[in-house]
């Protein structure tokens, strides 16, 4: 089964947060294996500077 459903229980998918410390641009991904915070992530889009993973959270899924 591809989607498992928890009755009665919250369901939470984690995302990551890139900043570019150059131009302030915030990029929000899904979570990825080994994602930590203040890890190098990607170019920034914008100026060409490495961003870095500024924060990981939970948000809840909405239906
Ligand atoms: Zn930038």
């Amino acid at each position: 089964m591809a989607n498992r459903l928890f009755k009665g229980q919250k369901q939470f998918k984690v995302v990551t947060i890139e900043e570019c410390l150059s131009c302030k641009l915030k990029m929000k991904r899904p979570f990825k294996i080994n994602d930590y915070v203040y890890k190098e992530g990607e170019v920034c889009q914008k100026c060409g500077t490495k961003m870095i993973i500024s924060a990981i959270y939970k948000e809840e899924l909405k239906y």
